[in-house]
């Protein structure tokens, strides 16, 4: 099916999904997941409307941002990392990309702090936590979410923008639930205490099978891949 008509079907989801939630439908932020798909993939995304992307591996990003950059500039359209992200290509990162939503330590948060400085812009970043405890996972340990967004709160050059998570994937997308929940539990606890600014407050959460329960736990970013690209090949 074609990009736009999936697009059609994910919106109807993501309203529908809203309006069981008593949500507005502008709250919620969809980034189109184009990792292993073509550059012409990206190009029908945007003309059917959609301004927000996200790639998980710099090497593919680093040959797709660049080449799209005369479409995506005129268009306005941003993207986000929301792939494991190592030290030794946080430069390329900071460089290509308009929000990192994968900072999972203190060490990377000072190191992309750092490079944003260099660099002379300010990042906006999300915190990913673990919500799952999956030790193959990336992400903060729960336990030390909250100090972690202290402190990456503090750092000047990073816009802390709020919350990400992967949770363990499950064939039912209401047993996911639990995991999303936490991780507005997190965001609500940081802002109670008011460890980081009040714009921290978005709620990266909910992939193709289950955004519609992340839309109804208050995810106001939902990463979409499957359902409006198509199968990948690889992850
Ligand atoms: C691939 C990926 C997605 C999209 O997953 P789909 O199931 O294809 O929608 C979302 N978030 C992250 C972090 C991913 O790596």
């Amino acid at each position: 099916m074609a990009i736009k008509d999936n697009l059609a079907a994910i919106q109807q989801r993501i309203a529908a999904a809203c309006e069981r939630a008593g949500r507005d439908f502008a709250e919620v932020t969809l980034v189109a997941v184009s990792k292993t798909f073509p550059v012409t993939d990206v190009e029908e995304a945007i003309a059917a409307g959609l301004r927000v992307f996200g790639e998980n591996r710099i090497q593919e990003a680093a040959e797709k941002i660049p080449a799209l950059q005369p479409l995506t500039g005129k268009h306005n359209v941003q993207w986000h990392l929301i792939g494991h992200l190592q030290s030794n290509k946080a430069r390329r990162a900071v460089e290509l990309f308009d929000a990192v939503q994968t900072v999972d330590s203190l060490k990377l948060a000072q190191r992309l702090n750092d490079l944003a400085g260099e660099l002379g812009k300010r990042l906006p970043v999300f915190l990913e936590v673990n919500v799952g405890g999956e030790s193959a996972k990336a992400g903060i340990e729960p336990s030390a979410a909250l100090e972690l967004c202290e402190q990456v709160a503090k750092l000047s050059h990073l816009e802390l923008k709020g919350w990400m998570t992967v949770p363990p994937f499950l064939a039912d997308a209401d047993a996911v639930r639990p995991y999303f929940r936490q991780l507005r539990a997190l965001r609500d606890e940081a802002l109670r205490l008011g460890l980081a600014d009040t714009q921290a407050k978005e709620l990266s959460m909910g992939m193709s099978n289950d955004f519609a329960v992340a839309i109804e736990e208050g995810a106001t970013f939902i990463r979409i891949g499957t359902a409006l690209f198509g199968a990948r090949d690889y992850t």
